[in-house]
C-alpha cells in the first residue's frame, strides 16, 4: 500500500508516520528528514538547499523527485511507503504518479490531516523550544505556512479528483488519530 499523509507542518504526519512503520512495516519517506540529514552530513545537495531550508521555502521539485525515486524501490520492498511531506506541488504529484505508474503502483490512499491554523502556531510553538529547529521559529513558520497555503493545498483537489482524499481530524491527541487513520486504512483496498 502506498499511502500520503497530507496536512500543513505541524499537522503531525512525522509522528503518524512513525506509527505507521512499527505497526505496518511501510518505509516512511520524509523528504525534510532527507534533506536535514543531507544538510547534518554536509554533503553538495546539503550546501546548497540549507539557505531554502532556513528561510521555510520549497526547495526545487528536481531535487525532492530525485531523492524519492531512489528509496522507491526500498518501499517496495518492505510492501509500501508512507509519503510524508511530500509531494508538496502540483508538479511533484505528477511526477510521483507517474513514477509509481512506471512500477506498476499508484497511490492508493491520501489522507489528509486537519488543524487549523491556530492550533499548529501552539504545537510549532512548543516543538521550537523543545527541539529548537531552526525553521520552528515563529517569523519562519509564518512562511512554512504560506507556501502550504499557496504550492501544496491545490493538490487536495487533484487527489480528490483522483477519488483518493480522505479528510480526518487531526486536532485530536496522538491516539485519536491513529485511531481515525487506522479506519481510514480499513477501507483502503491496496
Ligand atoms: P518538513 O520537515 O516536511 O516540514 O520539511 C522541511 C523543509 O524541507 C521544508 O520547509 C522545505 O524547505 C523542504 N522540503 C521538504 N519536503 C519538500 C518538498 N516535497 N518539496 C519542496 N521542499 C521540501
Amino acid at each position: 500500500m502506498n499511502l500520503i499523509l497530507f496536512g500543513p507542518p505541524a499537522a503531525g504526519k512525522g509522528t503518524q508516520a512513525k506509527r505507521l512503520v512499527e505497526t505496518r512495516g511501510m518505509v516512511q519517506l520524509s523528504t525534510g528528514d532527507m534533506l536535514r540529514a543531507a544538510i547534518a552530513e554536509g554533503s553538495e545537495l546539503g550546501l546548497k538547499v540549507k539557505a531554502v531550508l532556513d528561510r521555510g521555502d520549497l526547495v526545487t521539485d528536481e531535487i525532492v523527485i530525485a531523492l524519492i525515486e531512489a528509496r522507491l524501490p526500498e518501499a517496495e520492498a518492505a510492501g509500501g511507503a508512507i509519503f510524508d511531506g511530500f509531494p508538496r506541488t502540483v508538479a511533484q504529484a505528477e511526477a510521483l504518479d507517474a513514477m509509481l505508474a512506471g512500477r506498476g503502483a499508484r497511490i492508493d490512499s491520501v489522507l489528509r490531516l486537519k488543524v487549523d491554523e491556530e492550533a499548529l502556531k501552539a504545537r510549532i510553538t512548543k516543538r521550537f523550544e523543545e527541539q529548537g529547529r531552526a525553521d520552528d521559529n515563529p517569523e519562519v513558520f509564518v512562511t512554512r505556512l504560506d507556501a502550504y497555503n499557496r504550492q501544496t493545498a491545490p493538490l487536495l483537489p487533484y487527489y480528490q479528483a483522483q477519488g483518493k482524499l480522505e479528510e480526518l481530524d487531526g486536532m485530536g491527541s496522538v491516539e485519536q488519530v491513529s485511531r481515525e487513520i487506522d479506519t481510514a486504512l480499513e477501507g483502503v483496498t491496496a
